[in-house]
């Protein structure tokens, strides 16, 4: 089968590798999509320190978080999936036992591994998960649909669901890149009223296809004042940054109503805001976004499915695998949102 590695150094290589069997408890997809992730980033330039243990860092993991394919065989022992099922992979591949396995936080658990940082994921034509990672695709949803569901559009469903976003809620979305795309998605499927901002008038035009209410160009508009303007002065219910910039993560901060709530989803190193001002005397709800427990899936694909949701709006590039090259560097440059890996002709 064909396989991308990143060897780091901006380098792309397909290469020839022997398609993997699966093994006991896991089953074999046949790669229908796969997305490329801003988080790829740190394996192609070659220091991968958000995600990913030792073997990230190797360049010889097949990379791909965000697979969807069609099940072509069992491993030993699997039971309740069948050959020929439509899946996404879930990413994070935990020992199953610990309090947060057990949860459904398998992100969480001590000795979690990530699909395509520390496992091999799906930027190749075959890709192995275990049973309890393939989670079943409605057949109202596109292979693209389902890559996409599984971290940008779960991510933002389980944040937003924390913070209690629902109708009569008002949120403000700084950020949006696919991430944010989708945070706008999401808030507007749940019902709530949201405010797009964003420097770049592409991204604040998919916002508005995506239903946003209010688009803030931020770099002619202050975003909190604005903010504040279609709030009657008193801020949104809920802020969620998906930039990860400083001005942004201090915007959503100052945007957030009293008793209010922030989610910072982009991820970032370093910021500094002020907790006095910012976050205590406000009584506000700071979480962190990061992906979603695994027996969320179900209310995910029903969202989707039933409001029939845009998702495939999303994606703005597809690539073959053969083409990888020219996926990431374009990717690298920000010359495409969200990329996607399709197989038109899927591997027989
Ligand atoms: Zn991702
Ligand atoms: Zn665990």
């Amino acid at each position: 089968m064909r396989a991308v590695l990143l060897p780091g150094d901006r380098k792309v290589e397909v290469v020839e590798r022997a398609t993997p069997e699966p093994g006991p408890g896991q089953v074999l997809v046949r790669t229908r999509a796969s997305a490329i992730c801003r988080s790829d980033m740190g394996l192609y330039v070659g220091n991968s320190t958000i995600v990913g243990g030792d073997a990230a860092g190797s360049g010889l993991v097949v990379p791909g978080h965000e697979p969807a394919g069609d099940i072509v065989e069992l491993g030993p022992g699997v039971t309740g999936l069948s050959v020929g099922d439509r899946v996404a992979g879930y990413l994070p591949f935990g020992c199953g036992r610990c309090e947060y396995c057990t949860a459904g936080y398998l992100m969480l658990c001590p000795q979690w591994q990530c699909l395509g940082f520390d496992v091999d994921g799906g930027d190749a034509d075959y890709h192995v998960l275990p049973a309890a990672n393939a989670l079943l695709l409605p057949d109202e949803v596109s292979f693209a649909a389902g890559a996409l569901m599984t971290d940008m559009v779960g991510s933002q469903f389980h944040t937003q669901r924390v913070l209690g976003v629902r109708g009569g809620k008002s949120v403000a979305v700084f950020g949006l890149g696919p991430m944010g795309a989708a945070a706008v998605l999401v808030a507007r499927a749940f019902g709530a009223r949201v405010v797009a901002v964003d420097l770049l008038p592409e991204r604040l035009e998919l916002a508005s296809r995506l239903g946003a209410d209010v688009l803030v160009n931020s770099s002619s508009d202050n975003p909190v004042e604005s903010i504040r303007d279609v709030t009657s002065g008193r801020g949104v219910d809920v802020a969620v940054d998906c930039s990860g910039a400083p001005p942004a993560q201090n915007a959503a901060l100052d945007a957030a109503a009293k008793l209010g709530a922030v989610a910072f989803v982009g991820e970032s190193r370093s910021t500094e805001i002020n907790p006095s001002d910012q976050i205590i005397r406000k009584l506000l709800t700071v979480t962190g976004g990061w992906y979603f427990p695994l027996h969320e899936w179900s209310e995910i694909a029903r969202l989707v499915v039933e409001l029939d949701l845009p998702v495939e709006e999303l994606v703005t590039h597809r690539f073959p695998i053969e083409d990888a090259e020219k996926a990431f560097g374009m990717f690298d440059r920000r010359e495409t949102e969200k990329a996607v890996f399709t197989w038109d002709d899927p591997a027989t």
